[in-house]
């Protein structure tokens, strides 16, 4: 039995889901254990291509069951949109591959409304959400004020517990921004219209995944966002509202006692982010534009363009340490192929000092990036399965990263399908 996380070590969109992707073929389980349906995972299989918003990344591999565990914020209209979408594409979808947590709660119809009309209000000084609901959902999380998905299975209890959420929810929906308020013909329309099409998969997990380590079944936790995105430890408030970190994985799958045997660290070879606040080793202008052309760093569930800049040796080393990561997959190293020289952020200045430290979120804004320059490679390697037979600047690149973050890069990717893959 061996449990593993793929978590995300910077701020997002690393390639986490091409990573679970390969890996689900060694494991049994895969379980999503926060986030929402924000997420944009991109999985490029025999299937086709697919941005896996709520979907766990192991949805596509045969006998594999993926968990949607209690720390995910459960959007049933978005997951049904999603499941409908993946199915016709000829992935089978059932209960048998596919459990959501009774205890997972549900993301509300006006959650969504509430993080546009709270970043309208924001104006200039907004976080740059997704508006798919994620703040708002998770403050009602932990103020007691949504529904558990197992509720929908107990449609009695399901309508009085809402009615009184509803009543205080129209307080703040009217008299706070001036919204429409809902009613309990809305919430029913939206129960029957997307509620009842998840029912079928619902079912206590803790229990499935207790009986999975029991069996010695091998479980992945599968991470959305990265380091700097986690509300504890990331670039707060410009963070999600959940923690993408490891070791939230056992807590939020539902499996509260699992150990972790492993945990890999999605890095990309370059940084990129998407919204708002501190990114310290951003470029501009056409030097940015022609690495986001190379990348293809549009959001996956937006479109947005993406701030791109180099790798950032600074906040990847103190990704790392808030994962633990015990192994590092170094992707899209293929996208740096045009460059002359390979520029790295290296260190920090910071008060006119050079530092290695990721500063405290308050004074980040301050720091300018120190960037140094690596030899490029100039040829495509896109083909390339073996570490042999990388160019040697590039493995010259690959091994200066690993030593500056100190931690093993067992995987290099060197392309978004499967098998675009070097395993050292
Ligand atoms: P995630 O949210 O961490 O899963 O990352 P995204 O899916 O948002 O972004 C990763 C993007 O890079 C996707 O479009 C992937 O198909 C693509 N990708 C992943 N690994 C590689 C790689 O090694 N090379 C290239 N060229 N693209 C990659």
């Amino acid at each position: 039995m061996s449990n593993c996380a793929i978590v995300g070590i910077n701020w997002g969109d690393e390639g986490k889901g091409r990573m679970v992707d390969l890996i689900t073929k060694d494991y049994d389980v895969v379980v999503r254990y926060q986030g929402g349906g924000n997420a944009g995972h991109t999985v490029v299989n025999e299937f086709g291509k697919f941005a896996l918003h709520l979907l766990p990344s192991g949805i596509f591999r045969k006998g594999v069951v993926n968990v949607l565990g209690n720390g995910v914020a459960l959007d049933c209209e978005s997951l049904w949109t999603e499941i409908t979408d993946v199915v016709s594409k000829g992935v089978a979808i059932t209960p048998e591959n596919l459990k959501i947590s009774d205890r997972a709660s549900l993301l509300l119809p006006w959650h969504r409304d509430l993080d546009s009309l709270e970043e309208a209000r924001l104006a200039d000084k907004k976080y740059g959400s997704t508006k798919q609901g994620i703040a708002p959902f998770y403050s009602d999380k932990y103020q007691k004020k949504t529904v558990m998905a197992g509720e929908l299975l107990y449609p009695d209890k399901l309508w009085e517990h809402l009615a009184g959420i509803l009543e205080w929810k129209n307080l703040t929906l009217e008299k706070v921004y001036g919204a429409k308020p809902y009613t309990m013909d809305d919430l029913r329309k939206w129960a029957a219209d997307f509620g009842e099409k998840i029912k079928p998969f619902i079912c206590d997990t803790g229990a499935f995944l207790r009986q999975a380590q029991a069996e010695g079944k091998n479980i992945l936790f599968e991470a959305q966002l990265g380091s700097l995105r986690d509300l504890d430890y990331g670039i707060y408030p410009y963070t999600t509202s959940s923690n993408p970190i490891a070791a939230y994985a056992p807590v939020g799958s539902g499996l509260p006692t699992a150990k972790l045997d492993k945990v890999i660290g999605v890095v990309k070879a370059y940084s990129s982010c998407v919204g708002e606040g501190p990114f310290t080793c951003e470029w501009f202008g056409e030097k940015a534009e022609k690495l986001r052309e190379a990348g293809g760093e549009y959001g996956a569930k937006t479109g947005r363009p993406r701030r791109v800049g180099p790798i950032d040796l600074v906040a990847t080393r103190y990704g790392i340490q808030c994962q633990g990561a015990t192994d590092i997959a170094l992707t899209k190293l293929d996208v740096l192929s045009y460059m002359d020289e390979i520029p790295v952020c290296a260190k920090y200045t910071l008060d006119g000092r050079e530092t290695d430290e990721f500063p405290f979120p308050a004074i980040l804004p301050d720091a300018k990036p120190v960037e140094t320059v690596m030899p490029g490679w100039k040829c495509d390697i896109s083909g390339v399965r073996t570490w042999e037979d990388l160019p040697q600047a590039a493995r010259d690149y690959v091994e200066y990263v690993e030593k500056a973050i100190g931690c093993r890069i067992t995987y290099v990717s060197v392309g978004p399908e499967r098998d675009s893959i070097i395993v050292r």
